[in-house]
Order: C-alpha cells, then sequence, then structure tokens
C-alpha cells in the first residue's frame, strides 16, 4: 500500500506528510495514534512512521477514516533513512521539530527559500532522535525551546503552515459529522 496521496489538493498550499519516528508498539501506542488524528484533523495527508511495526495504530485509523471521512491513512516505512533521502529526491522538503532547532517564527522565511516544490515531510521523534536526523532535515524546527511533546509541537506547526485554514477542511464521505451546539451534543450519521 501507498498511502502518498497523487491528486494535489487544491485548497492546500503545501502537501504535508508526518514521518513519525522510532514507533515503540507498547509504549508508544497512545501517542503515536495522536499523532495521526493530530496530523488528521490539522491539514497532514499521510503519516508514514518508522519503528515496530503497528497493526493496532493502523487499523485504529482506518477506523477514523471509516467513520469520520477523508484519505489519511499511516504506513510502515523500514527503513527511515532512506525513505528520507528518496523523498529530498524526488523534490521534496524535510521539517524535524525539535526543541534544539530554530525558532518556528523563522518558518515563512524558511519555507520562502526553498526552491523545492511544496511537499513537505515533517518529522517528530518518539524516544531520543539520532543526530543523522538532524543533519538530514532541511529545516530543524523548534516551537518553542522546552521539552513537551510531539503531538503539541505537530499541531502548532500544522497550524502555521496552514495559518488556521485547516481547522475548516470537511472530509470527504464522512459517516459522522457534528453540528456544532452551544451546549450539548449533535451529532449527524449518514
Ligand atoms: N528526548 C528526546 C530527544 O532528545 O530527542 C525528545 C522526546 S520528545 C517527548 C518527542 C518529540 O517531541 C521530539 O522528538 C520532537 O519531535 C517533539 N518536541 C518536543 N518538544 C519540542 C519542541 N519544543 N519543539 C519542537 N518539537 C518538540
Amino acid at each position: 500500500m501507498d498511502i502518498h496521496q497523487k491528486e494535489p489538493r487544491e485548497d492546500a498550499d503545501w502537501r504535508v506528510y508526518v514521518l513519525r519516528l522510532n514507533h515503540r508498539r507498547e509504549r508508544d501506542k497512545r501517542i503515536t495514534t495522536h499523532c495521526a488524528l493530530v496530523g488528521r484533523a490539522f491539514g497532514a495527508l499521510g503519516m508514514y512512521y518508522s519503528g515496530d511495526q503497528d497493526e493496532g495504530l493502523e487499523t485504529a485509523i482506518k477506523n477514523v477514516r471509516i467513520n469520520w471521512g477523508g484519505a489519511f491513512s499511516v504506513q510502515h516505512v523500514r527503513n527511515p533513512v532512506s525513505f528520507i533521502k528518496d523523498w529530498k529526491k524526488s523534490g521534496g522538503s524535510v521539517v524535524h521539530l525539535t526543541m534544539y532547532g530554530l525558532p518556528i517564527t523563522k518558518i515563512s522565511e524558511l519555507f520562502q527559500s526553498t526552491d523545492r516544490h511544496k511537499e513537505l515531510l515533517v518529522m517528530i521523534g518518539a524516544s531520543k532522535v539520532p543526530i543523522g536526523y538532524y543533519r538530514l532535515a532541511d529545516y530543524n524546527l523548534a516551537i518553542g525551546h522546552q521539552p513537551h511533546s510531539e503531538v503539541a509541537a505537530l499541531a502548532v506547526f500544522l497550524d502555521r503552515v496552514f495559518k488556521g485554514s485547516e481547522l475548516e477542511n470537511e472530509f470527504e464521505n464522512a459517516k459522522l459529522r457534528i453540528i456544532p451546539q452551544e451546549a450539548g451534543k449533535k451529532l449527524l450519521r449518514k
């Protein structure tokens, strides 16, 4: 299965995919699922992950897609280093989110200076990220310089990329849709 969506999204300048590094099936199952949920909800088109292959994770996200629509899915990559090299060879850019990186406020000048097309892979770690990934990335960006969470870092990053427009994304073929309420819950089922 190749999760790469060939058709560009007309409503977005950037086509963003997440690369979750070194997933550990037991320890990270909830947080990696949250990375995928946040990626999907905040405008990424799919998530690759390295480390342990995890059918439970892939099924959980498939069920979200079936109920809530869209085409977001997750795909395991065996060799993340060659995956990143291939991504760059085919013209995409690579951002690594790390508290050691340049401030996220640099995002617009960094992005304007890229001559690559707007296909972006955003890497987030689980355990300690080996230094080689810092060198492979085109940009190492910090969401503040305090340690926090890959889930938070990803959400803030995507929101900066899409400038808030991602919160209005509609997902095709959704079975479930929320009708916003001042108080209470209203869910439309198709
Ligand atoms: N201790 C690990 C290290 O030294 O690489 C980081 C673990 S942290 C819980 C997991 C991931 O959250 C990091 O790899 C990074 O992608 C993200 N992260 C945490 N704080 C961040 C920050 N201030 N800015 C950007 N990303 C951050």
